[in-house]
């Protein structure tokens, strides 16, 4: 029974993810190497959830509850009590295999853990741990608050237990889970990501401005969002990370990179976490950098 989560790394991800959880009554332990981040999470969890007191969609009395229900730390022996750790640091595989080997010798015996990859195999995370069979990917997408899906990816290890009592969780979170196998970058991504891509091509073939790519596939394509300001919002290095595993793991030159984006990732312009992307957000409102 899971009753306790820990979340590792309290970005975009990790908080949306801690916001959940604690909304819907589990304790959170919430961790990450950069207190500054755990402080801009409480802040960033308070005000989305404000949103949805605002909306109707959560009472206010249970937003002071919910965030009484996280816990931060910078250490991980603070994720010593819980049933499951999910985490969410940074799409880096060797970033994530040191997080995984500092964290088995802390948990409990039965603690499960899943991790919020992007694209990395669940495999071989799972074989950086001391227990593969109760390891699996949970892939919330970004909002977490607002995205109804949850990918659910088995490693090869992966027990029938664990991949249930964590679509139980998805949907206790009021999620819809959607099963991927594990290939690189699983199902959403494995599509999102070369269009993305793609968008940023076109950028980089002056094909288009970024102004007439976004408006060009909001209304030719409908999509709510145009692809430079979706990729702003994922974040670049997230963005050209993904893209990495894809063009590594199916060794097809048809996920390579784009240069361009390579370059905005470089500079340290990488989306709207940065202030600057394809767009500039340092006014009232976003103005495209090309
Ligand atoms: P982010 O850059 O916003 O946050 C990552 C956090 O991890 C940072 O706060 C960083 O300090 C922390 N961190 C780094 N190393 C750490 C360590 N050793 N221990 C603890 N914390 C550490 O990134 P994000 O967008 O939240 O992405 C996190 C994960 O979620 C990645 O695996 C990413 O692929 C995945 N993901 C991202 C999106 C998206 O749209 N951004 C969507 C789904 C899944």
């Amino acid at each position: 029974m899971i009753k306790t989560i820990g979340v590792i790394g309290a970005g975009q991800m990790g908080s949306g993810i801690a916001h959940v959880c604690a909304l819907k009554g589990y304790a959170v332990r919430l961790v990450d190497v950069d207190a500054g981040a755990l402080e801009k999470a409480l802040k960033t969890i308070d005000r989305n959830i404000g949103r949805q007191v605002k909306r109707s969609v959560v009472a206010d009395a249970d937003r002071a509850a919910a965030l009484k229900r996280i816990a931060t730390s910078t250490e991980l022996k603070s994720l010593a009590d819980c049933d499951l750790v999910i985490e969410a640091a940074t799409e880096n595989e060797e970033v994530k295999k040191q997080i995984l080997r500092q964290l088995c010798p802390v948990l409990g015996k039965d603690a499960l853990i899943a991790t919020n990859t992007s694209s990395i195999s669940i495999t071989r995370l799972a074989a950086a741990t001391d227990r593969p069979p109760k390891f699996m990917g949970m892939h919330f997408m970004n909002p977490v608050p607002l995205m109804e899906l949850v990918e659910l990816i088995r490693g090869l290890a992966t027990d029938d237990a664990t991949y249930t009592a964590i679509k139980d969780l998805a949907v206790k979170l009021g999620k819809k889970p959607a099963s991927a196998e594990d290939f690189p970058a699983f199902i959403v991504n494995r599509i999102l990501l070369p269009m993305i891509n793609e968008a940023v091509y076109t950028l980089y073939e002056g094909v288009g401005s970024v102004e007439a790519i976004d408006t060009a596939m909001r209304l030719g394509a409908h999509h709510p969002m145009g692809p430079l300001e979706l990729a702003d919002f994922i974040g670049l290095d997230v963005c050209l990370a993904v893209m990495q595993v894809l063009y590594e793991g199916l060794a097809d030159s048809k996920y390579r990179p784009c240069p361009l984006l390579v370059k905005y990732v470089e500079a340290g312009w990488i989306g709207r976490k940065a202030g600057r992307g394809f767009y500039d957000y340092s006014g009232d409102k976003p103005v495209p950098t090309r």
